[in-house]
């Protein structure tokens, strides 16, 4: 496969899984690969397969029940299929852990089944179907890369999607039991290949444990070649043997001999984290580790409930780059993640809309733009197609003067709601104050507030927008405040609604409760929080100028358009440099700039020293105007980390969310 310009796989859509279904020994139709002429499980005697092969050979009702660590045990797999494993590696889990235990679910999946398919599938397992539903309820659009799923308060599923081989040596997180899936290695020989086994060896926790029902010499060489032991033990059914093993020294990381900066700090699961800033980036950190069991001090100086009821809404969307790059790969990730996220914390869709999101070409520029980005992104229609001005004015409701991107996935959300529902966690504790230092030491955090008092954390999570570099630690981060003021219309009647949100140079929802946003302006250095006339009218020239039948249509309903009538919201977002958030730890500026001082000279001679952290502190920030699409993975990303679970990104993409990369960026330049 041709890697994309920045080298990582492609970022397309995947083939789907081609299904025939054939009857089985019982006589009832199971689910058969046209592709590969070979079956997922047989309805007869899956379940009891499943649980001999994999559950069984990985001794995991044994160590389930003895589970004790604060960190989730952790199942990989290498062909999720109809997700039976798993479902009952979950069930498993529910029968023999200890309440507080948790389960962490890690699958690749190169030809995802369709939803349908999917859900016909595991109809089979009428005693698997509430969980069946939760699998079925968030499967992904088939996108390579790594989805997060939430399957209850305690099982968390990510799936790679994408060759087994290849996502694997992008996983960044450690596997105790390993499910050696696929079809057989006679039918499916590309992916029993030594790569395989080499990133499920580079992937293991020491002692982690595999089992595979298959016995193929291709299967025993690669496992020992790599570093497990493997024995014979008895098979399935009318199979006479199977495989099971361990690794017990896995080999170590050689991905980060080349940037050593970026090894993160050894994980210490904590009791309690103090997160400083209530936005979204607070908030949904502070929901994910508190989802952990974690006890969260939410932190702000800012009461968002005294605001009332602000008719605000945020538009989650995207601006892709035309050549995949890392960042590019972030947002999308991004903005798949928060819509499944969304759906999954509040189905009733209180505070939020699946409104999709329309992004129109009114230049000629912009309109090859968009025509290259399509033509080198194969992405499914339901994540983006082009429209032409005709359909796209069908989809917006309204006569639009261009062609566009239309995104159906993306949505519009109440941004102070979402906050507040988050903030409400069970776990999370809200208060009210402005923390003015941090101090560290080797027992934890103390954060000292405006008025004085001291506050006690085990860690910090620092997520105040552009405040977060307000701290002796985060000071060598920089970032860039950017006011942004937002208009507010009430909406006469009779005026049209709009199917989309509309986004040229701004961005336009679909009114709700009767009160229409739009804007926002961008001033990139301004703080300033009092509302503008001149940027009121700033926005309405935008509005006009992306949508001028809907201007048209609101003024001949009687809408006073007079920009000093107008009301809106300020807000001051921030932004790095390079325009992508912090997410992770925080690195200790002094000692990078000591430890790497050599690349100033020569940025080949990279040494051999892991980054210092300031250990325990952890910083989401930078998420600019697009934190709906950015904050909530970040989240997942912090929470995972901190607590010792894989990561829901690749690891070049959570490297390139690393707060230190202008450090290493600045030291190569010579600065
Ligand atoms: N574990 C599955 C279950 O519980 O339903 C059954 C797995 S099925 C026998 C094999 C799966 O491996 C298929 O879904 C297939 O698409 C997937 N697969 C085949 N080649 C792959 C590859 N190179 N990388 C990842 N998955 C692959």
């Amino acid at each position: 496969m041709t890697a994309a310009p920045d080298g990582l796989p492609p970022l397309a859509a995947l083939e789907t899984a081609r299904l025939d279904w054939q009857s089985d020994a019982s006589g009832e139709a199971a689910p058969h690969s046209a592709a590969f002429d070979d079956v997922y499980f047989s309805r007869h005697d899956g379940r009891a397969e499943t649980g001999h092969v994999f559950l069984a050979g990985n001794r995991l009702p044994e160590r389930f029940a003895a589970w004790q660590e604060r960190r989730p045990f952790v199942v990989g797999e290498t062909g999720f299929g109809t997700g039976l494993n798993m479902l009952c590696a979950w069930a498993c889990f529910d029968a023999q852990a200890p309440a507080d235990a948790r389960l962490h679910l890690v699958s690749t999946e190169k030809f995802p089944l369709a939803r349908e398919e999917l859900a016909r599938a595991l109809s089979a397992w009428p005693d698997l179907a509430p969980r069946a539903a939760a699998l079925v309820a968030q499967w992904p659009e088939p996108v390579a890369g790594v989805h997060r799923l939430w399957l209850d308060e305690r099982v968390t599923l990510d799936l790679h999607f994408g060759d087994a081989a290849e996502r694997l040596a992008l996983l960044e997180g450690r596997v105790d039991a390993w499910f050696l899936d696929g079809f057989a290695p006679a039918k499916n020989p590309e992916m029993w290949r030594p790569e395989l086994f080499e990133a499920m060896a580079a992937h293991s926790r020491p002692g982690a444990t595999f089992a595979t029902f298959t016995c193929a010499g291709v299967v025993k060489r690669g496992l020992a070649a790599a570093g497990f032991s493997w024995r014979k033990v008895p098979g399935f059914g009318r199979k006479r043997e199977m495989l099971a093993g361990d690794i017990a020294t896995p080999p170590r990381d050689e991905r980060r001999a080349r940037t050593p900066w970026f090894t993160p700090p050894a994980a210490r699961p904590p009791r309690h984290v103090a997160v400083i800033g209530a936005g979204i980036a607070g908030a949904s950190a502070a929901a994910a580790l508190a989802r952990r069991g974690v006890s969260v001090t939410l932190i702000d100086r800012f009461d968002r409930a005294s605001l009332g009821e602000t008719h605000l809404q945020g538009a989650l969307y995207v601006k892709l780059a035309v050549d995949t790059n890392p960042q590019s790969r972030t947002y999308l990730a991004g903005l798949l993640h928060s819509r499944r996220w969304l759906e999954w914390l509040d189905p009733e869709q209180a505070l939020w809309r699946p409104s999709g999101v329309l992004q129109l070409a009114l230049s000629e520029k912009e309109q090859a733009r968009q025509a290259r980005f399509l033509a080198n992104h194969p992405l499914p229609e339901s994540v983006v197609r082009g429209l032409d001005a005709e359909a796209a004015g069908a989809a917006a409701g309204i006569e639009v003067p261009g062609p566009a991107l239309d995104y159906p996935c993306a949505a519009w959300v109440r941004p102070l709601a979402l906050c507040a529902s988050l903030a409400a966690t069970p776990g999370v504790t809200l208060r009210l104050g402005e923390v003015t230092a941090l101090d560290g030491g080797a027992d934890g955090w103390c954060l000292t507030l405006a008025d004085g008092e001291r506050l006690e954390a085990d860690q910090v999570v620092v997520a105040g927008a552009s405040e977060a570099g307000r701290f002796a630690q985060t000071a060598a981060l920089p970032l860039q405040p950017v006011r942004g003021q937002v208009s507010q219309l009430r909406l006469p009647e009779g005026a049209p609604p709009l199917g989309r949100v509309v986004c040229a140079g701004g961005y336009v929802p679909p009114a709700a409760d009767g009160v229409l946003n739009f804007g926002a302006t961008f001033a990139p250095g301004e703080t300033d929080p009092t509302e503008r006339a001149a940027d009121h009218a700033a926005n309405l020239a935008e509005l006009e100028r992306g949508l001028p039948a809907f201007v048209a249509a609101l003024r001949d309903a009687g809408a006073d358009l007079t920009p000093e009538r107008l009301t809106g919201r300020v807000g001051v977002r921030a932004a790095s440099p390079d325009k992508s958030p912090y997410a992770g730890p925080v690195p200790d500026a002094t000692a990078w700039r000591e430890d790497y001082a050599l690349l100033t000279k020569d940025a080949t001679r990279v040494p051999e020293v892991p980054g210092r952290h300031h250990q325990g502190l952890w910083i989401s920030a930078a998420h600019g105007s697009r934190g709906l699409a950015s904050a909530p993975l970040c989240a997942e990303l912090l929470a995972s980390r901190i607590c010792d679970e894989p990561l829901p990104l690749e690891q070049p993409l959570a490297d390139h969310l690393h707060p230190g990369r202008r450090i290493i960026r600045e030291l190569i330049r010579g600065k």
